[in-house]
Formats: C-alpha cells, sequence, structure tokens
C-alpha cells in the first residue's frame, strides 16, 4: 500500500523529521528479520521515544486504517517483524531505558528496545540477574523477547520469558495505553499480561515492561561431553533429568556445527565429536559440585569421548562461546538454511534425531543441529544453495517432513521463536477451529480493526474478516465463526 502524503505529514508532526525514515533506502534497511525469506519493506518507518508518541501513531493509523508492524531489534526468526502489506512501521530501538531498579522487591522496569543483556549488565555488580537469555541476548531487545515470549539456554532450570515479566504498558490497537499486572503478584481479574507475552505484537505495542531480577547463584559449573553419535548425546539428557538433576542449561550441538564452530569461533570443541553436549549447572557451591560430578559420570557410562570440566570463568565463557555464536558459525557451512523451531517432548529426542537424518539423506541435504535439548526445542538447519531452485524445493519439502514428525511425536510446530509469518498457517496442524477461533477472538478485544501485525501468528480467512488478507486462506472455508 501506499500512504497518503497527509498521513506521513502527521506522522512527522507526531515524532519529528528525525525519527521518520521515507528513504527507499533507509525502508530497504527493515525489509525483513533474520528469517530473510520473507520479504516486506514498510511505507514509513517511525522512532518514537515516548509512549506518548506510539499512541499518537497508533491512533492515526487506526483513522486511516494503516498496518502497524512493531519491530524491535529484527533478530527474530519468523518473519515477524516485517511488513508485507507496507504500512507503518514502529521501531522501539530509541525507547531502551532502565526506568526503575527495585532490588529490595527484586525488579525492574524497563523500555521495551533495552537490549536483554544490559540489564544484567546493570545490576550484576549488585548480584542480580534477568534470567530469560535468548543465544541473540547480546542484540535483541526485552520488548521482543516479550513479543515472542523468547527462550534460551538457561530457560531449563528458570523458565521462558513469560515466567520473569510481571506487568505490561501497552498501547493497544485502539491507541489506548493500558497497563497489565504490575510489581504486586497475584492482582486481581484476568491474567492479561500472560496473554500478551508472546501475541507479536497482535495487541498492540509494548512501551514498557516490569520484569523480576534474580539473585545470582553461588557457584556455576559448565561441562562439556562429546560423543560418538548424535543420539547417544540426546539419551544422556534425559538420563541426567532422571537422576533427580535440573541442570541449568543442556545444549546440544552435531558434527557439523561443531566443525564450522570449531574453524570460525576457535572454541575448541573436539574434532572427532558427532556431537557434544554441553551442561551447566548452578546453584550452592556444594550442591553444583557434586551434581557436576554426577552428570559427567553419567555422560562417561554412556560412552562419551570425553568430559571436559571448565575450570575457571574464563574457559567457561569459551565453551559458550562456541555455542552462543554457532548461528553466526554456520555461514561457514551454507549459504542459506530454512531453520526449524520445532519441539518434541525431551524422552522423544532421540526418535526426532534420528528422524532428522533420515530425513537429511531422503532429500539429499545438509542438516546441521544446535538446540537447547533440556526442553525437547529443535532448531535444525536445513542446509541449501540458494542459487539452485531444486535445491530450495527440497529444503521446503524436508522442512514440512520435519514439522510432521514433531507432531506426531506429540510435539509442537514452533518453540521459543513464535510463529511470525513463517508458522501461522501451520497452527492448524496443532490446534482445531475452536481453539483458533478464540484465540482471534481475543486478538480482536485488542485490535478490533485488525492494524496490528497483520498475517503474523494467526492464519487468516476471507470469512474471518480480517481486515488485511494473505494471499492465499489456510484453513477451509467455514472454518472460522
Ligand atoms: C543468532 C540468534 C540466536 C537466537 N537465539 C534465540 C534463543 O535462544 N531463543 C529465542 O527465543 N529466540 C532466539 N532468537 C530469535 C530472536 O532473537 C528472538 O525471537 C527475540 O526475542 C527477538 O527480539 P527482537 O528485539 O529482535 O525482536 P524483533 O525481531 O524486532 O521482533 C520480534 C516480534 O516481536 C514484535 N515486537 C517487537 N518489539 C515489540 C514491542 N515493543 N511491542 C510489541 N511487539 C513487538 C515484532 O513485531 C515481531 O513480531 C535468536 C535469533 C538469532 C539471530
Amino acid at each position: 500500500m501506499t500512504l497518503s502524503p497527509d498521513v506521513v505529514a502527521e506522522l512527522e508532526r507526531i515524532v519529528g523529521a528525525q525519527a521518520l525514515i521515507v528513504s527507499h533506502e533507509g525502508r530497504m534497511t527493515y525489509e525483513c528479520d533474520m528469517h530473510t525469506f520473507y520479504k516486506g519493506a514498510p511505507d514509513v518507518v517511525v522512532l518514537p521515544t515516548r509512549a506518548e508518541e506510539v499512541q499518537a501513531v497508533v491512533r492515526l493509523c487506526r483513522r486511516a486504517r494503516v498496518p502497524i508492524v512493531p519491530r524491535g531489534s529484527g533478530t527474530g526468526l519468523i518473519g515477524g517483524a516485517m511488513a508485507p502489506l507496507g504500512g507503518v512501521m514502529v521501531g522501539l530501538n530509541r525507547m531502551n531505558r532502565i526506568l526503575d531498579v527495585d532490588l529490595p522487591n527484586r525488579c525492574a522496569v524497563v523500555q521495551p528496545g533495552l537490549i536483554n543483556l544490559w540489564l544484567t549488565q546493570a545490576v550484576q555488580g549488585r548480584g542480580y540477574f534477568f534470567a530469560p537469555d535468548p543465544s541473540s541476548q547480546m542484540v535483541s531487545s526485552i520488548g521482543g523477547n516479550v513479543a515472542t515470549n523468547a527462550g534460551g539456554p538457561h530457560c531449563l532450570k528458570y523458565g521462558i520469558t513469560t515466567n520473569h515479566v510481571l506487568g505490561l504498558e501497552l498501547v493497544t490497537g485502539t491507541g489506548e495505553l493500558v497497563r497489565l499486572g504490575g510489581k504486586v503478584v497475584d492482582r486481581p481479574g484476568y491474567d492479561l499480561t500472560g496473554a500478551a507475552v508472546g501475541s507479536e505484537g497482535t495487541f498492540g505495542l509494548v512501551t514498557a515492561i516490569t520484569v523480576r531480577l534474580l539473585h545470582a547463584p553461588e557457584a556455576v559449573k559448565t561441562v562439556l561431553a562429546a560423543f560418538r553419535t548424535l543420539v547417544e548425546a540426546c539419551e544422556s539428557v534425559s538420563a541426567i533429568i532422571a537422576a533427580g538433576m535440573t541442570p541449568a542449561a543442556l545444549e546440544i550441538l552435531d558434527e557439523a556445527i561443531i566443525r564450522a564452530i570449531n574453524a570460525g569461533v576457535g572454541a575448541g570443541y573436539p574434532d572427532n565429536a558427532g556431537a557434544v553436549l554441553l551442561i551447566e549447572l548452578d546453584g550452592p557451591r556444594a550442591e553444583v559440585e557434586a551434581q557436576g560430578e554426577r552428570a559427567a559420570a553419567i555422560c562417561r557410562e554412556r560412552g562419551a569421548l570425553s568430559v571436559t570440566v571448565a575450570r575457571d570463568d574464563a574457559e567457561r565463557a569459551l565453551l559458550w562461546k562456541g555455542r552462543k555464536e554457532a548461528a553466526g558459525a554456520v555461514g561457514r557451512l551454507t549459504s542459506a538454511y530454512l531453520l526449524q523451531d520445532a519441539v518434541v517432548p525431551r524422552s522423544r529426542l532421540p526418535e526426532i534425531m534420528r528422524e532428522v537424518i533420515a530425513i537429511g539423506e531422503r532429500y539429499g541435504l545438509l542438516i546441521a543441529n544446535v538446540f537447547h535439548a533440556g526442553d525437547g526445542n529443535l532448531h535444525p538447519l536445513i542446509c541449501y544453495d540458494d542459487r539452485d531452485p531444486d535445491q530450495l524445493a527440497r529444503a521446503r519439502e524436508a522442512n514440512d517432513a520435519l514439522l510432521r514428525a514433531c507432531i506426531a511425536l506429540g510435539g509442537s510446530v514452533t518453540g521459543e521463536h513464535g510463529a511470525g509469518l513463517d508458522k501461522a498457517s501451520s497452527l492448524p496442524l496443532q490446534y482445531g477451529p475452536a481453539d483458533l477461533n478464540f484465540m482471534f477472538r481475543l486478538r480482536r478485544a485488542f485490535d478490533p480493526d485488525g492494524i496490528m501485525n497483520p498475517m503474523k501468528l494467526l492464519p487468516s480467512h476471507p470469512a474471518c474478516g480480517e481486515g488485511f488478507r494473505p494471499a492465499r486462506p489456510t484453513l477451509p472455508a467455514g472454518a472460522w465463526v
């Protein structure tokens, strides 16, 4: 769509010329998130600094019936912070302040554009940390983490973003500014904070967040166990948990990823391994020491080729550097990949990994794996050459086969990354029409005109009355009521 000059002039009046991007090259910077397969540039980008500006932008867009796409750091992997129908993108990066740190009540209030890691950096000197730690935590925004309900390596023990959000300030699709939840837990009424976390910008724009802060653990121990095969590494995950431990993190990286990391990051993972299992334990020192030895012993009993225990913070940081920079290192393996974020119950990991290997062989494609094994949250990277249409077609078929295999094992079509444009049409694999209708009606309560992040999160159908329709309906006619 093309915006009328009146709307652009009004946007400039609201945020100022310095916070308005209208040039072609400027807008192209915002045409996709990290799932670069989906492209759609906004007609204009605004960069507000205050909630009142956000409110004024939404009210204007509502009057003019213009779609709005919220954007944090654009690190999403689902086609979320991109504009398939054009419209106004609201970049929240300039709203990046910590508004309040309340250590007696172990919480903080932050603006949505604050980078995740900056919050921990601000409070760690006083012995606290912010637990949700997506591997993108050096760059992703807390607003984006809230909107996608992000997970991360340490979410096995600490829970995902929703477990750490106490309250939200939200400008809804009607332009109202509402406060959901707050510092006091157990408030009367509906848990709308819980509903809004993970709503991917479809309810409105988050303009402030009250988050929990946790006491930093007394001790941390990191162990790297190398296995001959991916399946052996997966079997050890269940064995560790069955032994009564809840490690802070249990991450697996396969042979292809190890190769890429060793060449690119130099983390020194064993070259001869088919997979490595990264185990982190934290808590009281005596408990961590005992559990570290027990976890290492379990890996040895299960045939680990080697078990390395980090001796100090520097060695620990190096082991994590490999994991945290794995996504970047993949560039050494392939020019393009499709990343799957499906989930299976943890006990089904060995089965799904056999299936992943078989699918790779069937479609003649490398599938590299780096994932949050403790949560059963897979991240197979289906590698293909983007200059070859045949490879792309095979990659898409392999992607589909993978998704169906996860569902057949009792899993989910998406884990921590959310649905965005990528998975919206897959939701009917997991939910019935009544479930989807209910979610749709909830969305409409926050955004009656369908202006907020259209085409994202839920599948659409002409019968559902969504103001901005996707190109292809995904449910049979009449599925919506
Ligand atoms: C290398 C790498 C590693 C990653 N590791 C993880 C991981 O371990 N765990 C994980 O969960 N994800 C991971 N991700 C995905 C991504 O970083 C997360 O989804 C993150 O939460 C997105 O934050 P962002 O600020 O980049 O949001 P964006 O990509 O800008 O936006 C994501 C979605 O949130 C909406 N949104 C953004 N800000 C707001 C707001 N203020 N109000 C309303 N809606 C908003 C957008 O419209 C979009 O739908 C990874 C990505 C990369 C590139």
